[in-house]
C-alpha cells in the first residue's frame, strides 16, 4: 500500500493515490463522486451532489480573507480508462497499479488519470488543510468531461459564490490557457436514388495521409481524404459518365480523414479515366508535398459487373457537396498569434441505402462565427436538396483582453519562477466555455502540471511539476 507515500507534497499524493484506488472512468463515476461527498461531510464542509453526480464543495475564507472575491477550483472527476490488450485489470472495478519511474508517476498497463485526478488531489489537499490562507473557496468537480462535457452542461452554479475560476485541467506547466473554441457536429444528409448500371467495377482509394485531431492539428492543413474525394469525383465526371456504387471515408467527426474509398462502374473511356486519376494523384502529391507528402490515389480495375449505382441527379448532388463544402482553417485570431479562430473538418462520409451523409465538426472561439459557418454549410446542403442536423453543440471561451485573474496569476508566476508564463488559447473545447455561458461574470484561467500522453496507456504525471504547481496554486490563493 501507499506507492506514493514518500512523495512531496504528501497530502496531494495521498489523495491522488486514494483517487486512483477508486475506479473512475467516464460513465463510472458514482463511487468517486460519493467519495468526494464523504470527504466533505467528514470535515463539515458545505457540499452538493447533483443528479449527474457533479460535486460542489465550499469552504469559508481563512481569517483576514473574508472580504476577498472568492476563488473556484475546478476540474473533472472522470478519466479516459484505457488499457493495453494484455492488461488484466478490470478498470470498472479494480484500482490502478501505480508506479514511480524517475520523476514520473504512471499506471501499469493502463491510463493514469492524472488528467484530471491531480485537480481533485489539489483541491482536497487544500480543503483538508486549515492552516492555508485563502479567500472563500468553491471546489467544482464535474463528471464525464471526457465524453462530451455532459457534467458541466448539466451543472447548476447558483450556489457558487466565487467569481474567479482556476480550471486545473491543463497539462503544461508554465502555459496558461485563456480561451478555447466552441463547437458542434453538423450532419448533412442528401437523398439518393438508384439505377442499374453495367460496366467495369473500379475501386479508387485516397490514402497515405497523416490525419490528426481536428482541433489540435487543423492549422497544419494536411490532406483530408473526404474533401479530396470532391476533386476525384470531379475528375471522373469530366472524363466519363461513371456510376457511383460506393463511397465512404473517415472514422470520426473530430479526426482529419486519412482515407476514403470510392467504387465506380465505368462503361466507357476506361483508359482516359485511369490516366486522369494518375494525373490527379501527381497534382495532389505536388500540392501536399510538404504538408502531407504520402498522399496516394489508387485505382484498382475489377470485374465486369451489373449493379446498382446512384442516379445522375444524386451523383451531381454528392459531387457538388464535396467540392463546395469548405474544409480546414477558416479564420485565424487577431488577438492571439498562431491561434486558429474558426475551422471545420469533413470527418465522416458514407453512402447509404437512402442517403449520402457527411458529418463535419465545426469549431470557433467566436460564437457568432461558429453560427455563421453552420448557417453557411447548412445553406449549401439545403441548396442541393438535402437537410442538416446539428448535435453536440458546446460554447467557446473567447479570449478576454482584460482579466484581473490572469494578471494575478502572471504576477504570482513571475515571483515564483522568475520568468513570464506563456498565455495561450486552444482550438478545442474546455469546460470553461460551458461554465462561462452559465455565469458570464466568471473570470477564468486554465493551468496544470506537466503530463504526457494523456488518454493513453503511456500517460505520465511529473512528480516535481505536480509539486511546484501545487505550491503555485496555494500562492495564488494566498494573494491579497
Ligand atoms: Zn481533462
Amino acid at each position: 500500500m501507499g506507492v506514493l507515500r514518500e512523495l512531496e507534497p504528501k497530502a496531494v499524493f495521498r489523495f491522488f493515490e486514494e483517487i486512483c484506488n477508486i475506479p473512475h472512468g467516464s460513465g463510472n463515476v458514482e463511487k468517486i463522486s460519493d467519495y468526494l461527498v464523504s470527504f466533505a461531510r467528514e470535515r463539515g464542509l458545505y457540499c452538493r451532489q447533483d443528479e449527474m453526480k457533479n460535486v460542489i464543495i465550499s469552504k469559508e475564507a481563512a481569517p483576514g480573507y473574508e472580504k476577498m472575491e472568492g476563488i473556484i477550483l475546478q476540474g473533472h472527476m472522470d478519466m479516459v480508462a484505457v488499457k493495453k490488450p494484455e492488461c488484466g485489470i478490470d478498470m470498472k472495478k479494480e484500482p490502478l497499479k501505480l508506479k514511480v519511474e524517475g520523476d514520473d508517476i504512471c499506471a501499469e498497463g493502463t491510463s493514469l488519470g492524472g488528467d484530471d485526478g491531480i485537480a481533485i488531489a489539489y483541491a482536497l489537499a487544500i480543503l483538508d488543510d486549515d492552516s492555508l490562507p485563502h479567500p472563500h473557496l468553491d471546489v467544482v468537480i464535474t463528471v464525464d468531461e471526457e465524453v462530451g462535457m455532459d457534467g458541466a452542461k448539466a451543472l447548476d452554479l447558483s450556489d457558487v459564490r466565487g467569481t474567479r475560476l482556476l480550471n486545473l485541467d491543463s497539462e503544461d506547466e508554465g502555459y496558461f490557457l485563456a480561451g478555447c473554441a466552441g463547437g458542434a457536429s453538423v450532419r448533412h444528409i442528401l437523398p439518393v436514388a438508384w439505377e442499374e448500371r453495367e460496366g467495369t467495377l473500379y475501386t479508387c482509394k485516397i490514402g497515405g495521409l497523416l490525419g490528426g485531431h481536428s482541433g489540435g492539428e487543423i492549422h497544419r492543413e494536411k490532406g483530408n481524404a473526404n474533401a479530396l474525394a470532391g476533386r476525384l469525383l470531379q475528375t471522373v465526371h469530366t472524363v466519363t459518365d461513371a456510376g457511383i456504387c460506393g463511397l465512404e471515408g473517415g472514422l470520426a467527426d473530430n479526426a482529419i480523414s486519412r482515407e476514403c474509398t470510392l467504387q465506380l462502374v465505368v462503361s466507357e473511356k476506361e483508359e482516359e479515366l485511369e490516366q486522369a486519376v494518375r494525373t490527379l494523384e501527381k497534382v495532389l502529391q505536388s500540392e501536399l508535398s510538404t504538408k502531407d507528402p504520402g498522399v496516394k490515389v489508387e485505382m484498382i480495375r475489377g470485374d465486369a459487373v451489373r449493379t446498382r449505382c446512384v442516379d445522375s441527379a444524386s451523383e451531381e448532388r454528392i459531387r457538388k457537396l464535396l467540392l463546395i463544402m469548405p474544409n480546414g482553417v477558416q479564420a485565424m485570431s487577431a488577438d492571439m498569434p498562431g491561434l486558429v479562430q474558426t475551422s471545420l473538418n469533413n470527418g465522416i462520409m458514407k453512402l447509404g441505402e437512402k442517403e449520402f451523409t457527411v458529418i463535419t465538426s465545426v469549431r470557433s472561439s467566436v460564437a457568432s462565427e461558429k453560427e455563421a459557418l453552420i448557417t453557411r454549410i447548412s445553406a449549401l446542403t439545403d441548396t442541393l436538396g438535402g437537410s442538416v442536423n446539428v448535435t453536440g453543440e458546446y460554447p467557446g471561451w473567447t479570449y478576454k483582453k482584460e482579466s484581473a485573474l490572469r494578471e494575478l496569476c502572471v504576477k504570482v508566476y513571475e515571483k515564483m519562477y522568475g520568468k513570464k508564463p506563456v498565455i495561450q488559447a486552444i482550438h478545442a473545447g474546455l469546460e470553461c466555455g460551458i461554465l462561462l455561458e452559465k455565469r458570464p461574470d466568471l473570470d477564468c484561467i486554465s493551468l496544470g502540471p506537466d503530463m504526457k500522453d494523456i488518454h493513453t496507456t503511456e500517460e505520465k504525471l511529473s512528480i516535481s511539476s505536480a509539486g511546484r504547481v501545487f505550491e503555485y496554486v496555494c500562492a495564488v490563493l494566498a494573494e491579497k
